[in-house]
């Protein structure tokens, strides 16, 4: 057999009709023209089906793989993305070269080529030898990775600056290798999981694609109107007139951005848009916009406006996820998270009748907002149901401001446990008791409090106590306190951790106690359990912040979220931005616009990657 020559490579089409190419090689194995030409036919199917298509073939010739490839991406017509990538594999030295030159003739002249990526170990590799050779300019686009791949973006057909590719790309971070670029089975892989209609988010690349910072001021600007307050912030307090109004701006937006919108049984607004692979479970992503009474205008607010942008920005850059795209506006956070609570089921009918700050009950609430308190049932969802969900939000501390950090990566939301401590001594005449006759329990309960922060503070670790409540009896000037009620706090990611402070504080009051002939009981009142973050989405949050120039600090959360709720049905990720000053729950709440647009930038890109990875 001849060798083929450039020439033979010049369209596509020289593959099928070389008469000179009796084999092809097709996911490792050598089929024939028939066999190859069925392919192509199934490949330009799934292309009709799912509005991606995908050409692969590899040529044998006297055993040396000289191989070309290509696969494209459509969007609705009628006008056509179409991408084109080829990959300078380890295996196929030659592979690169004609590819190119292949692919650059083809696609130039003959499809509505959009742009030719070429990922090149180094900038003057033979692909992009021949792409110069071929009168193409190329702007140098980034320094993507470990391996010094260099993504080139030619200079040739309109795009915008904020036009998004996708490379079927496979490296492996930490390993410098060239063998190890990619594999035949890899890149097999890579190419039918194009030909499925999925987009692979490139590892380690500074993706292009941008959510639109100006447009999340805007819809947070507007959303502050409902329930304004003269002190600057804003009184949206659940199941209130003005949650309601602000509810349905939102329902507006989440229209917009190509969702369809329902309000479940407990109040949620659940905005949906279909993957292409319907069996798949949902991506989700969420927050809230109801408001502690004279809260802030970005607690809750930032991570809804930020998820529904994400939304819009997919559907405005005919993205389609694989899983189902969701975004939950959940109802009643600051109140109990009754919205999260009511679909992870773990919401107790003892709640309903609990007043709310709206001055109605969490029954009358959720009627109010147009929910069915008594189907509440019907929303639960099982453990399973969901492939991830994602939640950016306000930081409410002011450590990523202090510090100067872009991005928290919550480790997690803490844990939180509560106890009633009652300390008994003996309530005498304080003029006539001498001073060491006394059993003071306000004096016990202040050697207390003092061991509480000694043993909080005597170990490594974010965790936090505090005595945040205290009364005394009976109460008067010329009485020794014979009782103290006060309350104690604990929290920490660890739940183990907050055992073991508990214990090392029940041993020193047990200490108090015998030096002041008081006693000391314990009743734990509250318990919220830890709720760690899934630790591979920290590791995607991470990443991506970073592939975005963002730093990073992971962290736990110490005040509670939906998030937490959600982490009862599948794996949760948090992403943290700074608040200004570290001051949430007030007017003065704030947060930077480019801070905010950074953290929806990353929740997108966050997405993407979750969206092609497999989280079993
Ligand atoms: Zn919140």
């Amino acid at each position: 057999m001849q060798p083929l020559s450039l020439d033979d490579l010049d369209s596509i089409h020289a593959l099928w009709t070389n008469p000179g190419v009796r084999r092809f090689l097709f996911d490792d194995q050598i089929i024939s023209r028939e066999q190859a030409a069925a392919e192509i036919n199934e490949s330009i199917e799934r292309f009709e089906t799912h509005g991606c298509g995908l050409w692969a073939a590899r040529l044998r010739e006297d055993s040396e793989l000289i191989g070309f490839c290509g696969f494209r991406f459509f969007h609705d017509p009628p006008q056509p993305q179409l991408l084109y990538g080829f990959h300078p594999c380890h295996w196929s030295k030659g592979f690169a070269t004609e590819a190119a030159r292949a692919m650059i003739r083809f696609g130039f002249e003959q499809a509505g080529l959009d742009f030719v990526i070429a990922s090149a170990d180094a900038p003057n590799s033979a692909s992009l030898g021949v792409m110069e050779r071929a009168g193409m300019s190329f702007d140098r686009q980034e320094t993507v990775n470990e391996m010094d791949t260099v993504y080139y973006r030619l200079d040739r057909r309109d795009f915008t600056p904020d036009t998004t590719f996708y490379e079927v790309s496979h490296s492996d971070p930490g390993n410098n290798s060239r063998e190890t670029f990619m594999n035949r089975r890899e890149f097999n892989r890579a190419m039918v999981i194009a030909a499925g209609g999925y987009v692979v988010a490139p590892r380690q690349t500074a993706p292009t694609l941008r959510v639109n910072g100006g447009r999340i001021v805007e819809h947070l600007t507007a959303l502050s109107q409902f329930g304004k307050n003269p002190q600057g912030g804003v009184s949206r307090a659940a199941y209130s007139e003005a949650d309601l109004l602000g509810r349905e701006y939102v329902m507006g937006l989440m229209r917009a951005a190509g969702l369809e919108v329902k309000v479940d049984a407990a109040g949620n607004l659940v905005g949906r848009r279909a993957g292409s692979d319907p069996a798949l479970k949902p991506l989700v992503m969420g927050s809230h916009i109801d408001s502690v009474p004279e809260g802030g205008n970005f607690d809750g607010d930032v991570g809804s406006m930020g998820a529904i942008e994400v939304a819009q920005t997919l559907a405005e850059n005919k993205l389609t996820t694989r899983h189902p795209l969701e975004v939950i506006i959940f109802a009643n956070e600051e109140g109990g998270t009754i919205g999260s609570h009511s679909i992870s089921g773990e919401f107790n009918e003892k709640y309903f009748s609990l007043v709310t700050n709206s001055g109605k009950t969490i029954r009358d609430g959720i009627k109010f907002i147009g929910g069915d308190p008594d189907k509440l049932a019907s929303i639960r969802r099982k453990p399973g149901d969901i492939h991830a969900y994602l939640e950016l939000h306000i930081e409410q501390g002011g450590i990523l401001d202090t510090e100067k950090i872009n991005i928290g990566v919550v480790e997690g939301i803490v844990g939180i446990t509560q106890w009633e401590v009652k300390i008994e001594g003996f309530a005498n005449h304080a003029g006539t008791t001498p001073m060491n006759q006394r059993r003071d329990a306000m004096l016990a309960a202040a050697k207390f409090i003092q061991a509480v922060n000694q043993i909080v503070t005597s170990v490594p670790g974010r965790q936090v106590g505090t005595v945040g409540k205290l009364q005394a009896w009976p109460g008067a000037y010329n009485v020794i306190p014979g009782k103290v009620i006060l309350g104690l706090e604990l929290r920490d990611l660890d739940a183990a951790k907050v055992a073991m402070l508990y214990q090392k504080i029940r041993d020193e009051s047990a200490a108090i106690g015998k030096a002041s002939g008081t006693t000391f009981d314990f009743t734990e009142t509250n318990t919220i359990v830890p709720a760690p973050t899934d630790e591979r989405i920290r590791k995607l949050i991470d990443e991506t912040a970073k592939g975005l120039r963002l730093t990073t600090k992971a962290m736990p959360s110490g005040a509670g979220h939906d998030a937490q709720e959600i982490a009862r049905l599948g794996p949760v990720g948090m992403i943290f931005v700074p608040s200004v000053g570290g001051i949430s729950h007030s007017p003065k709440e704030y947060s930077r616009p480019e801070d905010i647009s950074g953290g929806a930038n990353v929740l997108l890109h966050t997405l993407l990657r979750l969206d092609a990875a497999q989280l079993v």
